[in-house]
């Protein structure tokens, strides 16, 4: 028997009003059922912003130290169930419990920053041109903040946009991906728990192009903040810009490794296996490019062949197992038609490129750990998210030419530079066009308190985590105070 969930609204566990559902199940394992989720309709997102928007009005008078407290207790709570939580999420997406134990973990590291941030939300004080004038800028909450997540980091992710919308005083509604909504609904019932109250924080599971359209055009949705790909973030955009709401969205990536000719080699092969086939390549910060000075390429393609091929593919519980299935039947499928695609380009297949069905591994989505060399960058597999374990290799003969070509892509998230020359680092993060750039660590490892983003395709601008993530979740309002008794205009009643 599979186990029921329901929507969170105003302070309820519901069912979808049309009584439909969606059974999930392992990716590793189709033997294993996760649950049946509500298929909601917008009749059950209208009852949900009803209920966001009554609660408004009381939440954002609640001081925001008090507010972050609830996020305080939620994360108390994540701390003592996170054993439980990450087990499930593993069941749930398939990444390897090391990996969603990590993922629990940046939601209570979240948690506890955001905590934090309830007394500062600092706002600017600054002096004016006139005398006895006092002016100050002050953050104000949106409204109501509508939360569309994707499947890959099922906890972190929703919590990146749930506690600082929370802690800045806006009521939220979450539709999250249609693979993984347990994992949300574990957070549902978390933050019940901590207390936060009826109708401030409200869940709709549901398909994309149902909840997740009508959230679009929701009116009384004041900001939307999106992760998933790019198509659906122009979408997301398009809709928004037509109702004027606030659109903040993180899309995908194409990152790449670069590799010079004088880095540690060891050390760059481990970040590679980490940055590529960690998570089964489905980050949006995954390594999906390694780019290789000439005079080491043909060593570092066969240290990579070689133990990229003695990876341990399995159903992630198992604590020995390195890479885990792909989330689903269709993902498998993009993955093996972009490998199919690369061979017809020409890329050459050093490893990989086909199903893993040894053993139990047959009942679930697993695919090799895949390795292309000869990959040019006009080829679609050097430019388009493909979001599995296929890694690009690319030749170049200097760092000058490295950046170049990392540089060559219409996405810009994460970038990484192996490398012990300081001056070549410097000119590395003075001149890739990414969010984040790591030197001598893979393109994945952020952590909650520095911004998180990427530049073109990647994004409209914003940046998560950190106090930057108080830009998506608040208004600021400027405030003057004129306490000399007269009027006095600016710019014109300014003696210099
Ligand atoms: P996706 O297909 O874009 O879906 C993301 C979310 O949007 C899901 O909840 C989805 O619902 C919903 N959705 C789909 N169509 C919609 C529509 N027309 N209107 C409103 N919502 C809609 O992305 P995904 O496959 O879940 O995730 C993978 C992508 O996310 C990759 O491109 C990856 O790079 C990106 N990503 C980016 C970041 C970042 O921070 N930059 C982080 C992680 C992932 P359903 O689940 O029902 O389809
Ligand atoms: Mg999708």
């Amino acid at each position: 028997m599979s186990h029921h969930f329901n929507n969170y609204i105003a302070g309820e566990w519901r069912a979808a009003k049309s009584g439909q559902t969606v059974e999930n199940r392992n990716p590793a394992d189709a033997d294993d059922a996760i649950g049946a989720f509500p298929d909601s309709s917008a009749e059950d997102l209208n009852e949900a912003v009803a209920a966001a928007r009554e609660a408004f009005e009381a939440w954002r008078k609640v001081p925001a130290p008090l507010r972050a407290l609830k996020v305080q207790r939620a994360g108390e709570l994540m701390r003592e169930r996170k054993e439980d939580i990450s087990r499930q999420m593993t069941r749930e997406m398939g990444k390897v419990i090391a990996e969603t134990r990590g993922d629990t973990q940046e939601g209570i590291d979240t948690a506890f920053y955001m905590a934090g941030e309830g007394r500062r939300l600092f706002g600017v004080t600054t002096p004016v041109e006139l005398p006895n004038k006092f002016g100050m800028a002050v953050r104000r909450p949106v409204g109501v903040a509508g939360l569309i997540t994707p499947w890959n980091f099922p906890m972190a992710i929703p919590t990146w946009k749930v506690f600082p919308a929370l802690v800045a005083g806006n009521t939220v509604i979450i539709k999250p991906a249609t693979y993984t909504p347990a994992t949300v609904c574990e957070l549902g019932s978390i933050l019940e728990e901590a207390g936060v109250p009826s109708g401030v924080f409200n869940i709709v599971c549901g398909r994309g192009s149902t909840v997740g359209e009508a959230m679009l055009h929701h009116n009384e949705i004041n900001v939307l903040s999106f992760t998933g790909s790019s198509a659906v973030g122009r979408r997301i955009n398009e809709v928004g810009g037509k109702t004027l709401k606030r659109v903040s969205l993180e899309l995908g990536g194409k990152n790449a490794q670069i590799v010079l000719a004088d880095a540690d080699l060891d050390l760059a092969l481990e970040g590679v296996l980490w940055g590529a086939y960690g998570t089964t390549g489905q980050r949006c910060t995954a390594t999906s490019r390694l780019i290789l000075e000439e005079t080491i390429h043909d060593r570092m393609v066969q240290m990579l062949v070689d133990a990229a091929a003695k990876l341990k593919l399995g159903n992630g519980l198992d604590e020995s197992v390195q890479v885990g299935p792909l989330v689903s039947a269709e993902q498998r499928e993009t993955v093996h038609s972009y490998v199919e695609i690369g061979r017809e380009e020409g890329a050459e297949l050093a490893l990989g490129g086909e199903y893993y069905e040894e053993g139990d591994c047959a009942r679930g989505y697993f695919y090799r750990p895949t390795v292309f060399v000869g990959v040019t960058p006009t080829m679609r597999i050097a430019q388009e998210e493909i979001f599995g374990p296929v890694l690009s290799v690319f030749k170049v003969k200097d760092a000058e030419e490295a950046m170049r070509v990392l540089n060559d892509s219409s996405y810009g998230l994460s970038s990484s530079i192996y490398t012990r020359d300081v001056n070549l680092a410097f000119k590395a993060i003075e001149d890739l066009d990414a969010g984040i750039t790591y030197v001598n660590g893979p393109t994945i490892g952020a952590e909650v308190h520095l911004p998180f983003g990427g530049v073109k395709d990647t994004g409209n601008g914003h940046r998560e985590g950190s106090f930057t993530v108080f830009d998506v979740f608040t208004e600021w309002k400027s405030v003057y105070v004129d306490y000399s008794g007269r009027l006095q205009r600016a710019q014109i009643d300014v003696e210099e």
